[in-house]
């Protein structure tokens, strides 16, 4: 068994590694070659030079030497990637097996940020046949895509367009996508956001994606497929994919709390200050993990998210999950593990059946009418807007690589839908 690894072919312009690596299983089954479920890798989401959503390619294929494919899959990488991207630097290597130093260059590229000499090192210390064009910086990810262990992963079936309608509006029936969506939830999940009334399973720049179904169950996806309707696809292919698994979280429970920009982290901490909405309807508030704080965001794309996040208050024991940028976490996810009581004190009753009032800064209270006075407030219990439990970022703020609550079969869970 051989494992093609591609990556970094596409610009903003146009093209896709997806749909490169689509056309090339085409090519290599036509040839005889016996091609199995390929693999859609996401990477750390927080990579500077990422195009979209740091995605690459490993097609495992049934063949004996690297040489017996490497033409191909060359003639198919020069054909279909747009070199002339300022950041388009592709990558393409084809490894024989699997070793566990390509594991651990998977697992840190989906959760660190990695250089490119480290992943052309390996690839000559292992003698693993390669090729990479420009800077070489796809030999990052095609690596990492061919070392990919999934210790959990989801199906992604992904729709590509005709070529001559690509730049061109996607035509797709709404209705049969919300249909499609409430026959087969949980089992499919972000096709469409119910929160914000928006269909988000198809992009809208001009690459060759018509759409993405994604979820657990390969047969679910199928029919939601078969429900929706649209322009007719050029090609389907169903990948095994990282998606929605939380790969990219660092649980730092119990760890020293050593945090880096550009990696993602699940944290338990006490809130630390009520959260503030700035301009733009951004909203931060800090937590204290271990006596260090740190701040917490909820950007305004993430929309209803913002609304739990605003009834937070300081005492409050939560998770968070989200990646760092410039030293603040940019939330994916949180659990409010338990609720500080929310009180407010006002000035107590007098005797006589008045309330009393304020004798100044410090003085406790007095009753204007019979001059009877008390340092005690009285003390009131108000209750929480939000109960205890899991919430999320909804499907339309999403990140490829976060696990949505629907997957977790937690009964804290809120899952937004
Ligand atoms: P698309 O999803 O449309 O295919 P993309 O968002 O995947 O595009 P790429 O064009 O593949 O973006 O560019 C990402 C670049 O970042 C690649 O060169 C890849 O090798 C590199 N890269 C991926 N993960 C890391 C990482 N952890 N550290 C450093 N570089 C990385």
């Amino acid at each position: 068994m051989l494992i093609i690894g591609i990556d970094d072919t596409d610009s903003e312009r146009g093209f896709c590694t997806t749909y490169l690596a689509a056309v090339l299983i085409e090519r290599l089954r036509a040839s005889g070659y016996h091609v199995c479920t390929p693999k859609l890798v996401r990477l750390n989401p927080c990579a500077r030079y990422k195009t979209r959503g740091n995605a690459a390619i490993a097609i495992p294929v049934e063949a004996e030497d690297p040489e017996s494919i490497g033409q191909t899959a060359l003639d198919t990488l020069l054909e279909l990637s747009d070199l002339s991207g300022i950041n388009t630097n592709p990558g393409l290597v084809i490894a024989e097996r699997v070793t566990e130093e390509m594991r651990q260059f998977y697992r840190r590229a989906v959760t660190e940020i990695l250089e490119i000499e480290e992943a052309k090192g390996i690839l000559t210390a292992e003698g693993i046949w390669h090729r990479g064009f420009k800077n070489q910086r796809g030999l990052i990810g095609a690596l990492a895509a061919v070392g990919s262990e999934f210790d959990d992963s989801t199906y992604e079936l992904i729709a590509y367009r005709r070529r001559e309608l690509w730049g061109t509006p996607r035509s797709l029936d709404e209705d049969s996508i919300w249909e499609a969506d409430r026959a087969t939830y949980p089992a499919t999940w972000d096709t469409v956001d119910y929160s914000n009334r928006r269909i988000v399973f198809s992009p809208h720049s001009p690459d060759p994606v018509l759409f993405g179904i994604r979820g657990d169950d390969p047969d679910a996806i199928r029919r939601a497929f078969s429900m929706i309707r649209s322009e007719a696809p050029e090609r389907c292919v169903m990948y095994v994919t990282n998606q929605g698994t939380d790969a990219h979280i660092i649980d730092m429970r119990g760890r020293d709390t050593c945090l880096n920009d550009d990696r993602s982290y699940r944290l338990r901490g006490s809130v630390a200050g009520k959260p503030r909405a700035i301009e733009g309807g951004h909203v931060f508030f800090p937590i204290d993990v271990g006596g260090r704080k740190i701040e917490c965001a909820a950007f305004e794309p993430t929309k209803c998210f913002r609304k739990i996040v605003r009834s937070l208050i300081p005492g409050d024991l939560i998770e968070v999950y989200g990646s760092m940028k410039s030293s603040t976490l940019n939330l994916e996810k949180i659990d409010i593990i338990s609720m500080e009581k929310q009180r407010r004190s006002r000035p107590p009753l007098c005797a006589c059946g008045r309330r009393m009032e304020s004798a100044g800064a410090g003085q406790g209270y007095r009753c204007r009418r019979c001059r009877t006075r008390s340092i005690e407030a009285e003390v009131l219990e108000l209750s929480r807007d939000i109960e205890e439990g899991l919430y999320e970022v909804p499907p339309s703020a999403r990140r490829h690589l976060a696990k949505p609550l629907v997957r977790m079969r937690d009964p804290r869970a809120h899952p937004s839908r």
